[in-house]
This record gives C-alpha cells, sequence and structure tokens, in this order.
C-alpha cells in the first residue's frame, strides 16, 4: 500500500523511515513544565502509530519571542530535563523528535513584543518594538542556545519557524518589514535574520541534526513576497545548512482561509512544488493533507518528498499504520473543522479533537478492556450515540445500537451535505466501519420503547436521542405553509425551495443554510436524490482548487509574480437570493467558532446574502416573511420559502421518570442532555467519557 508514502527518506546522516511527518501543533500543554507527562504521551502514541518524524508545537528562544506570557522555551537545563520526556517517548517507537523554535514577534500575545518594524498586527493587541541590531543579534544566539539545548534533550533536529507571519516572516516580507539598515530593503536584506539564524543552528549544534525550516511559500498578505523572493530564500537556506524545507502558507492574518475544511484537500502544494525544482534538498508538503491518497499522489507526482499533517494525527494517532495496512476506511479523518484544536488555543485551552475526545488526554481518557462484559444499548445513532457505542464495544462491552431512521449520523448528515462540509462523511463512514468491525450490533430504523429495552436485559442503557428542530408552529403565523420547513426537511432532501429564500435565525446552522442555498458548487439534493447520502462509501464533488482560488482571489500561477500571490477575487453568482436574518441586533455571525467564523461571514457576503439584524417576525404568507425590522417598520421581504433554523429541543422520552427504578443503568449525553447549541465536540466526548466509565 502506498509505496511512496512508505519508502524511506536517507538524508545522509540519518534515515526517516517514511514520508509522513507529524507538523507542529500548539497544544497548549507546552506551556506549562507539569505537562510535559502528558506531552511525551500524546506524542508516543503518534510515534507508535507510525510516524517518521514529529514536531514540538512552537517553543520560544527566549521571553521576547513567547507566544503566551509564561509560555514554553528552550533555555535552561530544567528545560532539557523536561523535553528528556518527550523525546525519550518518540524514540521509543523510533520515531524522530524535532523541536519546534518559534520566536513569535509581533503575534505574541504579552507586552514584550519585537518586530522588523513597530507595526502592530491586526491579531494582536500589542504593538511592537522595532529590534535594534544588537537584538537581532542576540535573538541569533538564543535560536542557536535552544538548538544546542534541544540536542542536549535528545531532540534530532529542531525547526525553526519561518512562516505564518511569525518574527523570521515578518523580516522577510515587506509587509511588517519597513527597514532601511542591513536587515530591511531587498529580499537579500530581509532574509539576513533567517540565514543568520540558520547558520548559527548549525554551527552550533553540528552537522549530524536535522535543520526544518518553514517557509512561507505564499504569504497571502499585501506586500507579501513573490515567488522569485521565495526561491532566493530556499536556495540562500539550503546553502546555509538547511536539512529539510517545509511549508508555509498564508500569515494568520491573511483573509484568505488556509486551513479550515472548505478549503480542498491538498489546495497549495503546487506552490512548494515550485519551491522543489530550485534546491535540492527534500521539501515537504503541507496543508489540507488529511487522507492516504492525497498523500501519495503529492510524492508519487515528485512535487514533494516529505508531506506534513498535524490535525489529522490528532484525530487519529494511527494515521500512518493504517495507512501502511490498508485499512484507509477505519482512519478516523481530519474533519477540519477546527473546533477542538485552533479554537481552543485561541480561548487559551488545551487542544483536543473533536472526532478524537483521546487527543491531548491521552493519559486521562482511557479506555480500559472490562473483565466482565456488560450489555449496553446505546439509543440514537448520531456522533453521541456512535461514539459511545464505539467507546465501549472497544472497552469489550456488547453493545446494540438502536437508530430509529434508516441512516446512522443523526445531524452530520445535514452538515455533510453543505458545500465545503465534504469531510464530514468521512466522520460517519469512520463509525460505520468501527462500530461493524468490533462487533456491535446496529439496528436502523428501530424506534425503541420501554418494553423493547426491558426485553433486551440491558445492564446500561445510554440514551443519545438527540434533538429535533424546533419548530415555530403556534409561535408564528404562517408555519403551516407548504413553503415553510425546517433546516432538517431541507438538508435531507425532503422539499425544496424556490429562488428567493428567508432563512430564520442567524447561527452555525442559519449560515450553513445560506451556505448550501447559495454556493455555485456542490449538487443540489433535489438533483442528487436523497438516497444516495444513505451510502457510506458516497462523497459529493467537492469544490476544485482551481474555482476555490478564484473565489479567494489566490493565484493560480505557482511560479506567481503578484505579491503575496494574492488577485483580485473572481465574480460570483450566487445560485439564489437569500435572507438570513435574526431576531437580536449587531453584526450576524459573532457567536460563530473563532478560527472559521470570518470564512463563513465572507461566503454570505460575497454571495450577496442579505443579512438583516434586529427583527422581529410578525408573519409568513403567500407573498412572503412580514418582519418589524430594526427601525420599528413592518416590511415584506418578498421569497418563495422559509427555512427556519431556530435552534433544537432535546429528545428524552427514553429517560426514567424521578421515582422509576429500571433495572439498568441509564444515562443521558450529548443533544438530548443539552440542546442550547448544536455541539458535535460536546455530544463525541460525552459518549466517550460516558462509555469509559461503565
Ligand atoms: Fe481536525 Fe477538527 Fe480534530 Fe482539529 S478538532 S484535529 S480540525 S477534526
Amino acid at each position: 500500500h502506498y509505496p511512496h508514502l512508505f519508502e524511506p527518506l536517507d538524508l545522509g546522516f540519518t534515515t526517516l523511515k517514511n514520508r509522513v511527518v507529524m507538523g507542529s501543533m500548539h497544544t497548549g500543554l507546552e506551556d506549562r513544565f507539569y505537562n510535559y507527562g502528558k506531552l511525551a504521551a500524546y506524542f508516543a502514541e503518534r510515534a507508535k502509530g507510525g510516524a517518521a518524524m514529529m514536531i514540538t508545537g512552537g517553543i520560544s528562544p527566549n521571553r521576547e519571542g513567547w507566544l503566551l506570557p509564561a509560555g514554553g522555551t528552550m533555555n535552561s537545563k530544567m528545560d532539557v530535563r523536561n523535553h528528556q520526556k518527550i523525546t525519550k517517548a518518540a524514540h521509543k517507537y523510533d520515531s524522530k523528535m524535532i523541536m519546534q523554535i518559534l520566536h513569535s514577534g509581533r503575534y505574541g500575545y504579552h507586552p514584550f513584543v519585537v518586530s522588523a518594524s513597530p507595526i502592530k498586527s491586526p491579531i494582536s493587541p500589542f504593538k511592537p518594538r522595532k529590534m535594534s541590531i544588537k537584538n537581532i543579534e542576540q535573538t541569533v544566539n538564543d535560536f542557536a542556545r535552544s538548538a544546542r539545548l534541544a540536542k542536549q534533550a535528545g531532540y534530532d533536529g529542531v525547526e525553526i519557524m519561518g512562516s505564518e507571519g511569525y518574527l523570521l516572516n515578518q523580516f522577510l516580507s515587506r509587509h511588517v518589514n519597513k527597514r532601511t539598515d542591513d536587515y530591511g530593503g531587498d529580499i537579500h536584506n530581509r532574509m539576513k535574520f533567517a540565514v543568520d539564524v540558520v547558520k548559527a543552528v548549525r554551527a552550533e549544534a553540528g552537522e549530524d541534526f536535522i535543520i526544518l525550516f518553514r517557509l512561507s511559500v505564499i504569504d497571502l498578505v499585501t506586500d507579501g513576497n513573490i515567488m522569485d523572493e521565495v526561491i532566493t530564500v530556499a536556495k540562500a537556506l539550503e546553502a546555509a545548512g538547511v536539512t529539510i524545507i517545509n511549508t508555509g502558507i498564508g500569515w494568520h492574518e491573511a483573509r484568505v482561509p488556509t486551513i479550515v475544511t472548505s478549503v480542498p484537500r491538498a489546495a497549495f502544494v503546487d506552490f512548494t512544488s515550485e519551491i522543489k525544482k530550485h534546491v535540492s534538498i527534500p521539501v515537504m508538503a503541507a496543508n489540507r493533507i488529511n487522507m492516504p491518497d492525497t498523500a501519495e499522489n503529492i510524492i508519487a507526482s515528485g512535487q514533494a518528498d516529505l508531506v506534513q499533517m498535524a490535525r489529522p494525527f490528532l484525530a487519529d494517532p494511527n494515521w500512518v499504520n493504517k495507512a501502511k495496512n490498508g485499512e484507509v476506511d477505519r482512519i478516523n479523518t481530519c474533519i477540519a473543522c477546527n473546533q477542538a484544536c485552533l479554537d481552543h488555543t485561541f480561548e487559551n485551552k488545551r487542544s483536543t479533537c473533536l472526532v478524537n475526545p483521546q487527543a491531548c488526554y491521552e493519559t486521562e481518557l482511557v479506555y480500559k478492556k472490562v473483565k466482565k462484559p456488560k450489555n449496553v444499548a446505546v439509543i440514537g445513532g448520531g456522533v453521541a450515540g456512535m461514539s459511545a457505542a464505539h467507546v465501549a464495544a472497544l472497552r469489550g462491552h456488547n453493545v446494540t445500537l438502536f437508530e430509529a431512521k434508516d441512516i446512522l449520523g443523526g445531524q452530520f448528515n445535514y452538515a455533510k451535505v453543505i458545500p465545503g462540509k465534504e469531510e464530514f462523511f468521512e466522520t460517519i463512514r469512520y463509525y460505520i466501519n468501527e462500530l461493524a468491525h468490533l462487533g456491535v450490533e446496529v439496528k436502523l430504523n428501530t424506534k425503541v420503547d420501554k418494553a423493547l429495552l426491558e426485553a433486551g436485559n440491558f445492564h446500561h442503557v445510554i440514551v443519545a436521542t438527540g434533538v429535533v428542530p424546533r419548530c415555530l408552529k403556534g409561535k408564528l403565523e404562517g408555519t403551516d405553509l407548504p413553503q415553510v420547513m425546517s433546516y432538517a426537511e431541507l438538508l435531507s432532501g425532503q422539499k425544496s425551495v424556490g429562488n428567493t429564500v428567508a432563512v430564520i435565525g442567524a447561527g452555525g446552522i442559519g449560515f450553513d443554510v445560506s451556505e448550501y442555498l447559495t454556493a455555485n458548487h456542490g449538487q443540489a439534493l433535489d438533483e442528487l436524490g436523497a438516497e444516495v447520502l444513505k451510502d457510506p462509501t458516497y462523497r459529493p464533488k467537492a469544490q476544485s482548487v482551481s474555482e476555490w482560488r478564484e473565489e479567494w482571489g489566490v493565484t493560480a500561477d505557482p511560479d506567481y509574480q503578484t505579491e503575496g500571490g494574492l488577485i483580485e477575487t473572481g465574480d460570483i453568482t450566487p445560485v439564489r437570493q437569500v435572507y438570513l436574518i435574526q431576531r437580536t441586533k449587531g453584526r450576524l455571525g459573532s457567536g460563530l467558532n473563532k478560527t472559521s467564523g470570518w470564512v463563513h461571514r465572507a461566503h454570505v457576503k460575497s454571495h450577496g446574502v442579505i443579512q438583516v439584524s434586529g427583527a422581529q417576525y410578525e408573519k409568513i404568507t403567500n407573498e412572503g416573511i412580514w418582519i418589524t425590522n430594526n427601525q420599528g417598520q413592518s416590511q415584506l421581504l418578498r421569497v418563495d420559502s422559509v427555512v427556519v433554523c431556530a435552534g433544537q429541543e432535546s429528545v428524552v422520552e427514553l429517560m426514567p421518570n424521578v421515582g422509576d427504578a429500571p433495572d439498568a443503568q441509564y444515562h443521558l449525553i450529548g443533544g438530548a442532555k443539552l440542546a442550547a447549541e448544536l455541539d458535535a465536540k460536546r455530544a463525541i466526548r460525552d459518549g466517550a467519557e460516558v462509555a469509559a466509565g461503565i
């Protein structure tokens, strides 16, 4: 399986056993010394799972370089001892361990921030101080000292973070570097700092030490570099002693999405490939690579020598071994939702993974094998129920999963048909295959009642009956009209809409529905036929890389001469006219997730969705929907159809009443427990935690 992916790579003084590298990912565990045991367990799992090489989250070379106050550093003997836990864990399973040295520059979230020029970034409240030449030289030494200490701690190498808009990238690009001394001006001056760092690290750490440099191959910001400049830097880095060039895509402040789920798979590989033509050291591709076919194609086609994935290793620590053994259908695919990893980082919380709650909790959420298997009924085949059934079966229990519909997946079945959310199919596929593999008895089309449960002789009953969309019947006149429907009726193909549509409710689902109704890629369910969605092997056609680039204004030319690789965005013709309405005043979508909400807001804007806030709903008639607008005036929005996305209600009928004394122990999880906002992250974790404890 995947012969190119599993061909070793000889680096001269050492060999990587395959081409799959776990990229750097800030988990939050790096920042506190008492969490290094947990961090070691996290890396041990991924090493055991077959990763050839792994890179830590960003570790700062000094205080100015902190990402957060008192962030992880490598500048003392104490640090060396802590990091040894990590290197030992990786080496036990024959994986190379690399420490990333990250100086955040003006992206740091603390008052000591520095940069090439004193220009505040749009994503940090702290204005940086301009670095003096002495300060730059000292920082070069700090990088070198960190690398030396990393070597002492047993690391096989370091990665120098030079992309995503961090300090060295701030020097490399005119976007921030306005200096007029030896470190500013043309690209030869702007790259001096980065090249000096590499030379100093090589001199300090010796020849038999891997140095990766994460190079921004496309900045995606104004005044960013052109490809000729990126190539000039790559060649200089090679000459200075870099072993492998890794890919960085876009600055964190870029207004082009680079890793969210709507970015097509492998959307940026041609930029890496362009670099490869000009250097003789290995190059590594990155961003939205999450499945073996994509990874194999990149290596087989010669576009890159290695692939880097970060989030897919959170989702499935055994990704590599599963690919090697041809068990691709059993990979728990990263759906690029960011909800439990990057969103957590921005909230200053420990990362984990929506589809794998064990990630970063390896020593805390443990699925122990049971000595005495019990009979477990799980009612509801949404993600909460599937997660509970999965973990209970993993532990050795006898599990029966009941689902009233003819399809597993629950609310994920609605999410998966949204253009740009095609990855959600993979989670359903994963669970279906795992449950079959573990011998879970899945009973579809089965409405459970108390009699059925009693007859089943269950020790535990896990109620994961989920939610139903909130209906406005009785609350809003006209909801009985045939052109009014719930999001569930629309997204399951039961009902279809006309050319003008009002969407009631601008939460996550209201945005999803608006995107579904306006996107000019993806296939509408009424053409497709909802039946096809029941096939676990079916995948809708995702947006192509070229369509996506045109929509977001990213150059199609890998040898781009436009600064930052940005171009004018293409004209978009929305499929329908949509009004997205909310009752609360203020900006729509302000409650969406930190790292992906802006992408959804940009989508509805570019697709001409008319956003209405502060509206009171009056009635729905055959003319459209009457509202009182935020000026207090009555207004008719002429629409053919109305889609209601006004929240959900829990379904809990099967929970015993107070005073009942059922034989089985009952547990309530997921949306059935709390419907306030649909939260797949909590649902999957709930299921896993309950099943881990029975
Ligand atoms: Fe991927 Fe979402 Fe898990 Fe992050 S939380 S690793 S994006 S599936």
